[in-house]
């Protein structure tokens, strides 16, 4: 039986909200220059987000972490709770996702999980020992850490609905999803059916990159066809990792497979985009350099809000100290530089963080003697 939190008990103290005339202060290049919100009334700039919370009711199953805080938990000022449908809970598989739903002023955004891969911990954890990044995040007997593949879906008051990376999908051969680790299908449509959204209704579609575990549910395959999971929906990527996709060398030819975003061309469905773009109002792609070289972040901002999504230059909460770099990045430097601009905006601005391969959450980013942390949003 699911459990759903009482209103009083997720009530937290009101953030601190960031007068406007310091919104753009301490601008730099990596992260784009913040536009004022057009629209968006001063007395309306201090109102914080809505976050409705529902616990699920196989957190028991969900590893030691997630059953943690299997209560999904919000911060927030004027708080609204409200109780999701749960109708559905019923046909949830064991190791459901706990689900998160977050309103950040006119944008619903909820964050979950296509599934489980896993791949080589020293890999993940560049120059990093194994005595160190085993205490965090266990290996199994391949030496292997199991990650999440974490999707955002963000709908607005205006008809929107954008979906933000894809998963593995459902076209990889036996061995690739032995290679990987996959054992569950993907989750990626069936999470949207249950939040009421039809792959037909989906009108923006945004892959940080184009690596098979954020593209690979892009398309599918219709016979001898390979087509558009999202039929009406555009397809947003960097130009540059479309471009290194298609041509790639010997070193990243194992991370792209070109029937997740090939196909979307012939279809008609591509937007290439370069640098810093607001593909909708509130909703911008950032490029950053660092794991490949047409990565972007996303962020969602309205009502004084900003919802970050990291991409894989920080893939999840032990790579925010700053030496944890995955050796797959092409760029590591740069992902160091980069994480010496975001991170301390995010925490100046408050921004509301989730990671592309952290269990599925938002949280926040704090600071202290020089180290960074991330805390999932209080219960
Ligand atoms: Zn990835």
């Amino acid at each position: 039986m699911a459990r759903v939190r009482a209103h009083g008990d997720v009530i937290q103290p009101p953030a601190a909200s960031i007068p406007s005339r310091e919104r753009g202060r301490d601008e730099r290049a990596v992260v784009e220059r913040e536009q004022e919100e057009p629209g968006i009334a001063d007395r309306e700039r201090g109102q914080r987000a809505i976050v409705v919370a529902r616990t699920d009711a196989h957190a028991a199953a969900l590893p030691e972490r997630a059953q943690r805080s299997a209560v999904a938990l919000a911060e927030l000022a004027d708080v609204h709770f409200s109780i999701l449908p749960c109708s559905s809970r019923s046909a949830l598989p064991l190791r459901a996702p706990i689900l998160l739903f977050m309103q950040v002023g006119r944008f619903a955004i909820e964050i979950f999980s296509d599934g489980v891969f896993r791949q080589d911990g020293g890999a993940m954890f560049g120059v990093v020992p194994k005595v160190l990044w085993e205490k965090e995040k266990p290996a199994d007997e391949l030496n292997r850490v199991a990650m999440e593949m974490n999707c955002l879906l963000i709908r607005d008051t205006a008809g929107h609905i954008v979906v933000v990376e894809t998963g593995a999908g459902p076209k990889l051969t036996e061995k690739s999803k032995r290679n990987f680790g996959i054992d569950a299908p993907p989750r990626l449509l069936d999470e949207l059916a249950r939040r009421g959204v039809r792959p037909d209704e989906v009108t923006l579609v945004v892959n940080t990159h184009l690596h098979f575990d954020h593209a690979g549910g892009n398309t599918y395959r219709d016979g001898d066809r390979i087509v558009p999971t999202f039929p009406r929906a555009t397809y947003v990527f960097q130009r540059l990792e479309w471009q290194d996709a298609l041509a790639p060398n010997e070193r990243t030819r194992a991370s792209y497979f070109a029937d997740d975003f090939a196909p979307l061309e012939t279809a008609g469905r591509l937007d290439l985009i370069d640098e810093s773009v607001e593909i909708l109002p509130g909703i911008r792609l950032d490029r950053i350099q660092g794991h490949t070289r047409g990565t972007q972040t996303v962020r969602v901002s309205d009502a004084g809000q900003t919802l970050f999504f990291s991409s894989d230059f920080m893939p999840d909460r032990h790579h925010l100290r700053l030496p944890w770099i995955p050796s797959q990045d092409l760029f590591p430097l740069e992902s160091l530089a980069a994480k010496k601009v975001i991170l301390p905006r995010a925490i100046e601005e408050r921004w509301i963080v989730g990671f592309t391969h952290d269990v599925p959450r938002f949280g926040r980013i704090s600071e202290q003697d020089g180290r960074y942390r991330f805390d999932e949003i209080p219960e």
